[in-house]
């Protein structure tokens, strides 16, 4: 199964990635991930993205293009992907299309989780993670124990004005990428409001249409059991992500 998962910022994108991809055996592609382990590790290209990550604009185009098209490359990908966070642009679409088409394969779905700003806006501010267990609370739908309080961080990008500007970016930047895959007959949509185990339900019934070109195909159909794989990634991040 090679597939997207597209939503504005706080979605529940990364929630729901974690398990699909136990669902289908692929590995979890997030462009968003990636960059902060290079501005982690503190890489060129990490210090290219590390400013305008902070200020939540996209970093440039042909920064991220060359990083996820050189990722699905790699072995691990033969069987399939989720990529989660790319692409983000059209241009970045068009990239992954062209490289796809060299590689002689197709994407397989592009699953769109919708939620209206409003409550994006309260989910990704209230967001708080613990560096010490990377627990994920939110202020008022997950309150971290007293214990906890003081050492939790609040992501610079998870701030009023760094959202607002990640759905600014959304709408501009990413959602022009739907049509294109609506047209190309990939694209479904998905209501993203409720808990992560009713949205794994609704993407996995959209996924049934669905037929694998890759070879995962005949395993695609083998769903574990999700609800046990929902408990343990959702409950951390229910309210945050
Ligand atoms: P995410 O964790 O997906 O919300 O990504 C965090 C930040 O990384 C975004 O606000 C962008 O600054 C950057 N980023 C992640 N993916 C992309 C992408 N495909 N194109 C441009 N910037 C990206």
């Amino acid at each position: 199964m090679r597939m997207i998962l597209i939503g504005p910022p706080g979605a529940g994108k990364g929630t729901q990635a974690q398990n699909l991809v136990t669902q289908f055996g692929i590995p979890h592609i997030s462009s968003g991930d990636m960059l902060r382990e290079a501005v982690a590790a503190g890489t060129e290209l990490g210090k290219t993205a590390a400013d305008f990550m902070k200020r939540g604009a996209l970093v440039p185009d042909d920064v991220v293009i060359g990083m996820v098209i050189e990722r699905i490359g790699k072995p691990d990908c033969a069987r399939g992907f989720m990529l989660d966070g790319f692409p983000r642009t059209r241009p970045q679409a068009e990239a992954l299309d062209e490289a796809l088409a060299r590689a002689s394969v197709a994407l397989d779905a592009v699953v769109l989780i919708e939620v209206a700003d409003e409550l994006i806006r309260e989910r990704v501010t209230g967001r708080r993670s613990d560096p010490v267990t990377g627990a994920i609370y939110h202020i008022k739908y997950k309150p971290p124990p007293p214990e906890v309080v003081d050492r939790l961080v609040h992501r610079a990008d998870d701030t009023e004005v760094a959202c607002s500007e990640r759905l600014d970016k959304y709408h501009r930047d990413t959602a022009p990428i739907i049509p294109f895959y609506a047209a190309r007959g990939l694209l479904k949509r998905v209501d993203g409001v409720g808990t992560p185990e009713e949205v794994l339900m609704r993407i996995t019934a959209a996924l049934q249409t669905v037929q694998s070109t890759s070879p995962t195909s005949a395993q695609d159909q083998a769903a574990p059991d999700q609800a046990d794989q929902a408990d343990q990634a959702d409950q951390a991040d229910q309210a945050a992500s």
